[in-house]
């Protein structure tokens, strides 16, 4: 590949609800797409971080400032014949890991474009279709929760997700399991609890859950292997895993069962696909999860989703069940719960959308 121009977008699409987790709360939905131009063909790929910066550091700002100042230029005046090429340069820099993102998925869907062979067979994927989890927030009472999910679960999502904190836990839990019976449920805290809290988190036990996600601090790995020692629910990790050494870790800890690989967390495919190989290879769970990206990043996990040890439903769901209009052709969408990759292999940019949801825009050109 010979990249001539990268232009990125900054674009902000307003969620059709605020999302509220354990450690803040948004009602826009901010990306910076990355279009990455060679031979006439366009890759696109999405670096997708939170506003208000309460999933992690980053926010749009300095990941575009990242993109624009650093990556972008380096990438160009590097000339990379590769995707290995572009990995080793993007390692120089270290940095976010949706920075990283960004420009690392492009250069693959470029590739892609550019080779003719779909992204999920150049990711060794081989699954036909992906099943999808439903996940929502943290709602002011019960009873909206249950009338939330009872809406969004006529699409046949596979599984449900509630994000739970201290307080809000067990009763949710307890009215669900009442009204909705045994359908697949699991929990993700985002991190809200402490070691102090390992004897109540048992209680969780009687939910039959499907996993835990990320209950305790990001860098307490010892304490996730003590809690899932105690816990016959399988702990799933997903803040705590932000790179391959310290899945690594986790696995000789024994701090989980499960892993959620985010292509944003970790930097794009490379490494999303390295974990993969790793927690397949050592009897560990993954699933795909999100910010949620736009149609770009829900694209991108859905096709790495196809990969064998993917045996969890994905965290990617309808275009429509977060925002209010999305930037890909065709627009997500769940059919009886599942996504068929087939309709997803090859897609377009709606390029009205992303107009109209434009903050600002910057084109980089090979000098
Ligand atoms: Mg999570």
């Amino acid at each position: 590949m010979k990249i001539e121009k990268i232009v990125l977008t900054h674009v902000r699409i307003p969620l059709r609800d605020p999302f509220r987790i354990s450690s803040g709360s948004v009602s826009e939905k901010d990306s910076i797409i990355v279009a990455m131009h060679s031979e006439g063909f366009i890759g696109y790929g999405e670096a997708s971080p939170m506003s208000g910066s309460f999933y992690s550091d980053d926010t749009p700002d300095s990941v575009w400032a990242q993109l624009v100042s650093v990556i972008g230029p380096a990438i160009l005046a590097a000339r990379p014949d590769t995707l290995e090429d572009v990995d080793d340069l993007l390692n120089d820099f270290g940095g976010s890991g949706f920075a990283r993102a960004g420009a690392e998925t492009a250069a693959w869907d470029l590739d892609s474009r550019i080779s003719g062979r779909p992204l999920h067979s150049m990711l060794g994927g081989m699954r036909p279709d992906v099943a999808s989890g439903l996940a929502v927030g943290i709602y002011q009472s019960v009873e909206i929760l249950l009338r939330r999910i009872g809406e969004y679960l006529c699409e046949g999502y596979k599984r449900i997700k509630i994000k739970i904190e201290k307080g809000w836990d067990a009763e949710p839990l307890t009215a669900i399991r009442k009204h909705f019976g045994d359908i697949p449920l699991m929990v993700d805290a985002n991190c809200a609890y402490d070691r102090k809290d390992i004897e109540y988190l048992r209680r969780l036990d009687e939910f039959g859950l499907m996993m835990i996600e990320q209950p305790l601090k990001k860098d307490d790995l010892e304490g996730h292997a003590q809690l899932q020692s105690l816990l016959n629910t399988p702990v799933c990790l997903d803040e705590s895993a932000e790179d391959i050494s310290q899945v690594r870790n986790a696995i000789t800890l024994g701090s989980c069962r499960i892993v959620n690989i985010k292509i944003q967390r970790v930097g794009g495919f490379g490494n999303a696909k390295a974990i993969h190989d790793l927690c397949y290879g050592s009897g560990l769970g993954v699933w795909a999860g999100t910010m949620p990206e736009l149609g770009i990043g829900g694209i991108h996990a859905l096709l790495l989703s196809t990969l064998p040890g993917f045996t969890y439903p994905t965290d990617v769901e309808s275009s429509e069940r977060w925002f209010l209009d999305d930037i890909v052709v065709p627009r997500l969408k769940v059919c009886n719960g599942t996504f068929k990759v087939s309709d997803y292999s090859s897609y377009d940019i709606d390029t009205t959308v992303l107009q109209k949801y434009k903050v600002k825009e910057t084109a980089l050109t090979l000098n």
